[in-house]
């Protein structure tokens, strides 16, 4: 492996750019030569590429978002897409590909690998919804942007005695309402992985008013459905008003935790001695913090699991 590209593809999260950085530096200290791909698999297509120097990913490692930016491409989903990718990939001699991004972005991954162009995946979303690795990138950073929006919304939910409903991202996993639900102390989460009742929950919020409580948070993860939708429900159910607040994509921003710098740069790094040990077609994840790998094609026919002793934790917490 003489030269090997980088592409960041899907929606953005931060710690991203720690994770391009870590595939860079890593693959020239192995005196390798790397090329950013510019645009995700739309760059790919129309050759949007770059050599890239160890100074080209100087004072990103702090930065959100992505500095190789980040596309949705349909043209990519069809084979011809994927043979113009391939064939801009050979034009430059590029022999390997490290593709950091989501679950969509593993899938063009492993079509690539599939028609003989070795990449490794390298997680990169906030939902944390990939399996085969406990944590993506971005997920702790989006974590804390909600848990510090639960607690401001606390802090005017208790002065006007109110429940407020928050939706928060996930697409169809429950980890970041699941995890910030926790952390924040709401008294109600709702995730996709479980059913809710909604006559149980009213009852529980009337309770809380009976015994003087001044305030209820409910976090919803917008897979299960819209806080204004659920807001209704509870008015329905027990004539409560809520506010609703729908965190949206403050939540994909912001500088990258300490974790998912520390995650990015583990995650890229081994994702280049892969590539240089001749082993394409995998993706890099961590368990238990060590270092994992495994097949991209058998990881993607897997679900992603959520910790439900988490969730049975917050119920025992919240009464
Ligand atoms: P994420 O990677 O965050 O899950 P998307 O699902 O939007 O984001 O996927 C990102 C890109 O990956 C898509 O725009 C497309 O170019 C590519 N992609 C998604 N699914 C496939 C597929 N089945 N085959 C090839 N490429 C795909």
């Amino acid at each position: 492996m003489k030269r090997i590209g980088v592409l960041t593809s899907g929606g953005d999260s931060p710690g991203m750019n720690a994770a391009v950085r870590a595939v860079v530096r890593k693959a020239i200290y192995h005196n390798i030569e790397v090329y950013g791909v510019y645009g995700g698999y739309a760059g790919l297509i129309s050759g949007n590429i770059k050599k890239l120097e160890l100074g080209s990913v100087g004072d990103i490692i702090h930065r959100g978002g992505t500095a190789l930016y980040s596309a949705r491409c349909e043209e990519f989903k069809t084979k011809e897409g994927q043979q113009k990718g391939i064939e801009q990939l050979k034009k430059l001699s590029i022999d390997g590909l490290v593709v950091i991004g989501g679950d969509g972005s593993y899938r063009g991954a492993k079509a690539l690998t599939e028609q003989g162009f070795p990449c490794v995946g390298v997680p990169g979303t906030i939902d944390n919804d990939i399996p085969g690795t406990e944590y993506t990138i971005g997920f702790d950073t989006a974590l804390n942007t909600i848990i510090d929006a639960i607690d401001k919304i606390r802090d005017t939910a208790s002065s006007h005695e109110r429940t407020f409903v928050i939706e928060v991202m996930g697409r169809n996993a429950g980890d970041l309402a699941l995890w910030s639900g926790l952390a924040g102390g709401a008294e109600t989460i709702l995730i996709p992985e479980e059913d809710y009742d909604i006559s149980e929950i009213a009852s529980r919020l009337k309770k809380g008013q009976e015994r003087g409580k001044k305030h209820s948070i409910i976090v919803v993860a917008e897979g299960v459905m819209s806080g204004e939708e659920f807001g209704r429900q509870i008015k329905e159910a027990i004539d409560f008003d809520t506010r609703v607040t729908v965190l949206g994509h403050v939540q994909r921003g912001g500088s990258p935790t300490a974790f998912d710098r520390v995650l990015a740069s583990r995650l890229g790094a081994r994702a280049v001695e892969l590539l240089i040990d001749g082993k394409g077609g995998r993706a890099v994840g961590i368990e238990n913090n060590r270092l994992v790998d495994y097949d991209l094609i058998e990881a993607l026919a897997k679900e992603h699991t959520l910790d439900l002793d988490l969730y049975k934790l917050s119920k025992e917490l919240s009464i």
